[in-house]
Parts: C-alpha cells; structure tokens; sequence
C-alpha cells in the first residue's frame, strides 16, 4: 500500500465533523466537501477539521456510500503494524475474563464497536473466522492475517466476505468466500463448546461465521425458563435456542424454520449432546415451514414458551415501516399459539428497527390480544458483541408472560 502520493486528505461539513468528534465510525460521501485527490480502496484517509487539524483517520473507499470507516481520532498516530497489534490486543483483552473453557465459540473482534470497522472475527474450537463487511479491508488483508496468526496461533483461519464484496473480492483481489487463508483445509462444519454444549458451525457457508453467537445470553435465559415447557422455536436455524430449553428440562421442543439444511443441523446439534439427561429426556421435532404461514395456520395454544428469531425484516430504511408490521403480525400468530402462563421471546436483528419501535409494537400486540401479560425482561446482544453507536444497537429481545 506504499504510494509516492501525497496523502490523501478530506475535509467535511460542519455537521460531519460534529458527528465524527461525537466518536462515530462512519463518514458518508455526501459529508466530504473537499478533497486533495480520488483515493483508492482500502487506503488512509486523514480528515481535517475547518482549522485544519487532525480529526481522523479511517480506511476510503471509493465505491462506497460509507466512504471513510474510521480507525482513529483525537491525536495523530502512525497506522503501522504495532498499532493494529495494538488494536488487536485491546480487542483480546476486552473478552479476557469473559469465558472459561466451557465457551470455545465467541467473537474476538466486533466491527466498529471493537475499532475494526466492516471486519468480525469469531473463534469456534481452533478455528477462527474472519468476516468482512467492506472490501476497503482486502488490499491489507495478508498483513492482518499475519497479526491474526501470529497473536492467537489458531489451527486454522477462514475468510469470509459479505455478499455484496464477494465479487469485487474474486475479481480484484482473487479472494474467495469461504477460502482458508491459513492452515489445513476443512471438510464440513467445526464443533465447539458454548456454555459446556456441544454445537457445529458451518464456518464455511453457514450464515454470519456459522452461527449466531450474538443470542448467547438470551439463550442461557431460555435455559432457566425451559423446565417442563413444551417449547416452539420458530426461525431456530440450527436449534441454538432448543438444546439450552432441552438442558434445562423442557418436555419437547419444536424446530420450525424453512430450511431443510438448517433443520438437519438442529437435528445433528441434538445428537451432539445426547450425553446430557435433559437431551435425551426432551422430544424433538423438526419441521420446515414459512413461519409467518405455520403460526397463522395452527393458531391454537398448545405451547408454553415460544420463541420468535426471524432473520432482518428490514433490509434498509425504506422498508422499516413494513418490517414493524410483520413484527406485529408474528407476534400476533405467536400469542394465539400460547397457552396460559406460557412465555413469548420476541426478537429483531433488523438495524434499521429501533429497541423502541420494536419493543413498542410487541408490546401494544400483546396487549390488544385481551389476555393478560407481564413483561419480564428486555435484552440485546451478548457481551462479546458490544455496541458503542446507534447503527450497533441491532439485537433487541424482549420476555413476556401470558
Ligand atoms: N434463532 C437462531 C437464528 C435465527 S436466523 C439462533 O439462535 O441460532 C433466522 C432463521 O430463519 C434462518 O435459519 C432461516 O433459514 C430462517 N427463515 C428465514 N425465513 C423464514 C421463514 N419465512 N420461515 C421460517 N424460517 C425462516
């Protein structure tokens, strides 16, 4: 990335600069009102502010709406490889007291929130797996790699890309979604230990880096709610939520999401931990069906504890109102299938949905349906996912009693 450029230098709007002082990661291109020359992906873009002093500085993307991610403010500071082990080490030292050696599967780094903005990297057993979300990651990625490497000595490392990079990524940069960027190669998914169960993830291909390690803390909750309960989970993807409600003694538990591969990995989640009693005790099914569909369908109350985990209902901001509504409709169907003193688990992913707005419309569902109802708990996103922006903020869930 060595260039006899000068540096490329940006100035902002007033209100631009007012939001990246407030210590938000992102710089839009519309906000940049002056620059020295077109920057390349992936290179330094130092922002000045209207007395010309440093700002920030952060990694340009060109073909991006989000032009500047931001890496650093406040004083200047060389960007050099002992900065970002730095930044790494910060990242490690951040989940130190966090797990014990019943958790093998978490994230190491989260995005902006971590000061590696656009860029997820999760550990399952000896498999770590780097995510990026913006492409302005791939001109550095061997030397991240190599600070990876040579700071967590994993067996293996997996690249993942996100949907929208992975062509420039292949054609640009010969990278490839799913390529091992360092160690053996991997046929199927990797097993790792959360809170002492056993489940796999399909670092590969599976969605995210496999698995959804973001519901943890709402997955042990589940485990302390589960015991005796006949227990739905609708959207349950590889049945994160079922085998804790299994371990805390739920009589059965119902898988229901429209993916067959999914189901078969809830299926193998199961046979994974079929050492533990409430396992073994606890019948499973699976069933694959549109949700939405199957809940208005079978609308009568023959669970006592649901849960509801739909993927993003809003992909962007104009389809936030709509997203409500199906928010609405879902837990709508939901409650007609509860019975008495039975427990609704409402959750949203979609960033573009408020905790407000989501908690509001379950809420005000509830309540229209005349029953009666306590709300029990409101949460977000485990600790090794945390959230210092608004756009951060993207799990909600929320617990009530019917
Ligand atoms: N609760 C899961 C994560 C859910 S991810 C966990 O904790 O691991 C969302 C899941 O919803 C995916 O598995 C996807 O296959 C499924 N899905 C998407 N649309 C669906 C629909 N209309 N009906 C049922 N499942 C759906």
């Amino acid at each position: 990335m060595q260039s006899n450029e000068p540096r490329l230098r940006l100035r902002v709007t007033t209100t631009a600069e007012w939001v990246l002082r407030s210590g938000h990661p992102w710089l839009f291109g519309d906000s940049i009102h002056e620059q020295n020359r077109p920057g390349q992906l992936g290179e330094l873009a130092v922002i000045y502010d209207r007395q010309d002093n440093f700002l920030a500085i952060g990694l340009y993307d060109p073909e991006s709406p989000l032009r500047v991610r931001i890496l650093h403010r406040g004083k200047p500071q060389p960007i050099n490889a002992a900065w970002w082990q730095g930044r790494l080490k910060e990242a490690i030292h951040r989940r130190d007291r966090l797990f014990d050696d019943q958790n093998t599967g978490y994230r190491w780094i989260h995005g902006e929130s971590d000061g590696w903005p656009g860029l997820v990297l999760d550990r399952y057993g000896t498999t770590l797996v780097l995510k990026l979300y913006t492409a302005a990651w791939l001109p550095r990625l061997n030397e991240i790699v190599g600070i990876i490497t040579e700071q967590l000595s994993p067996e293996r490392l997996v690249l993942r890309l996100s949907r929208n990079i992975q062509r420039g990524a292949n054609k640009r940069f010969s990278r490839a979604d799913g390529e091992i960027l360092f160690g053996p190669n991997l046929e199927g998914p990797v097993i790792f230990l959360e809170s002492g169960l056993r489940f796999e993830a399909d670092v590969l291909r599976g969605q995210k880096t496999g698995f959804f390690l973001d519901q943890r803390e709402n997955r042990r909750t589940v485990e302390s709610l589960a015991r005796g309960r006949t227990m739905l989970n609708a959207f349950s993807f590889s049945g994160g939520f079922s085998v804790y409600a299994a371990r805390g003694g739920a009589k059965s538990v119902t898988d229901l999401d429209i993916s067959s591969h999914a189901l078969a990995g809830a299926r193998r989640n199961f046979e994974l931990n079929s050492a533990n009693p409430g396992v073994v005790h606890c019948r499973h099914e699976t069933l694959q069906a549109d949700a939405f569909d199957w809940l208005k369908r079978n609308a009568q109350p023959r669970f006592d504890l649901i849960i509801l985990d739909p993927p993003t209902l809003a992909r962007k901001e104009s389809e936030r109102a709509g997203a409500i509504q199906a928010y609405g409709r879902l837990v709508r169907h939901g409650i007609a299938c509860l019975r008495e003193d039975g427990i609704l688990v409402a959750s949203s992913c979609s960033a573009h949905v408020s905790a407000a707005e989501f908690f509001e419309v379950v809420r005000q569902t509830a309540r229209a349906s005349g029953r009666k109802v306590t709300e029990l708990r409101t949460t977000g996103h485990a600790l090794d996912h945390p959230a210092t922006f608004r756009e951060a903020h993207y799990l909600k869930c929320i617990y009530l009693l019917f």
